[in-house]
């Protein structure tokens, strides 16, 4: 096996195909850093960090300051000891995004190294999985529009963004689903409602017989109390996106018993923390999903491939680079329709 000889970042931006509108947010484009890792012997290993100001208060800028240090924390270690690695990386508390791009490049190095896909060395569970596709806050007309177009693709599961208005989300809704019968839906408030409004929500949607697979961050982030109040008042299972950043985080919600799912994104907790999660939700017999921020095909990879490996995810959410306009596709995996597939 080979140490690393020189990281690289390069910052590169991507335009959404329709500006992406969530609660408190409308993004036009996705400006992301590509980590480059080299060893000694030649090989390269890629990851991509996708920053959230909104989640994580990181910009790209802050990222891009971090190449010499990573380079100096990073240099001469054999990518065959990657927990050495993750050891270090973990550090980047206040980089997320950046400690999931070097630790993923390092496992994408290690995997040509040992003549394995990086799904198989984060233990080969499954090699396809299905990820939903997102309806952004919109016009009604629109989001029925858009949520016909991803139903009438194939996608079995749709996501659906609320949050800013709760008569107007309810409507939605309802006309969502007169054209979309049969789909699975998450709902994602991104914090927008109050606890009482995520109750008045689910149950007005609950009762024009609308199922919700998982009713993801209704409250505000720091409200774990809320998280409960609306867990134990609503019909449907909660998740916690943007109050499961950290393995501390995660484990917190499970001793006050918050939610019923928690949704893993690499950018918010590195490949490190993510695994950890994996092991401390599965104990406390709750669900997962995946999701993911502004990622590419390069970043979405990373996602696809802790996804195969783990096996452990009820949901996939991995549709931003769907969502994104690119060159070309870059993930090694088989993109088709909503399912994606291992190469080997
Ligand atoms: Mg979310």
């Amino acid at each position: 096996m080979s140490k690393i000889k020189d990281i690289q970042f390069s910052m590169k931006t991507y335009e959404y195909e329709k500006p992406f509108h969530i609660t408190g947010s409308i993004a036009s484009y996705a400006t992301n850093i590509e980590v480059k890792v080299m060893l000694e012997n030649g090989v390269e290993g890629y990851g991509e960090a996708s920053p959230s100001f909104r989640v994580n208060g990181e910009k790209p800028e802050m990222i891009m300051a971090l190449e010499s240090f990573a380079k100096e924390m990073l240099t001469g270690i054999d990518v065959a000891e990657y927990r050495k690695i993750f050891q270090v990386t973990d550090k980047l508390l206040a980089t997320p995004s950046l400690k999931a791009a070097t630790q993923y490049a390092v496992l994408d190095a290690l995997s040509q190294e040992a003549g394995l896909e990086v799904y198989q060395l984060l233990g080969g569970a499954t090699k396809q999985i299905e990820t939903d596709k997102t309806v952004g806050i919109d016009t009604l007309e629109n989001r029925v529009a858009d949520a016909k177009k991803i139903f009438e693709a194939g996608f079995k599961t749709i996501k659906i963004k609320v949050g800013e208005d709760l008569k107007e989300d309810i409507q939605a809704m309802y006309e969502i689903y007169k054209v979309s019968k049969g789909a699975k839906y998450i709902v994602d408030a991104n914090m927008g409602y109050t606890p009482k409004q995520a109750v008045e929500f689910a149950n007005q949607v609950y009762q024009a017989g609308i199922d919700i697979a998982v009713f993801e961050q209704p409250v505000y982030m720091s409200d774990i109390d809320g998280l409960r109040f609306v867990r134990f008042n609503v019909p449907f299972p909660v998740a916690a996106d943007e109050s499961a950043k950290t393995k501390f985080d995660v484990l917190r919600l499970i001793k006050e018993e918050a939610v019923d799912y928690v949704n893993i994104k690499l950018m918010k907790s590195g490949v490190s923390d993510a695994i950890s999660i994996v092991e401390l939700v599965k104990s406390a017999n709750m669900k997962l999903m995946i999701g993911c921020m502004g990622e590419s095909s390069v970043g979405i990879n990373q996602s696809v491939h802790f996804a195969f490996g783990t096996g452990a995810f009820d949901f996939c959410d991995l549709d931003s680079h769907l969502m994104l306009k690119e060159e070309r596709f870059r993930g090694k995996f088989i993109q088709d329709g909503s399912k994606m597939i291992a190469r080997k």
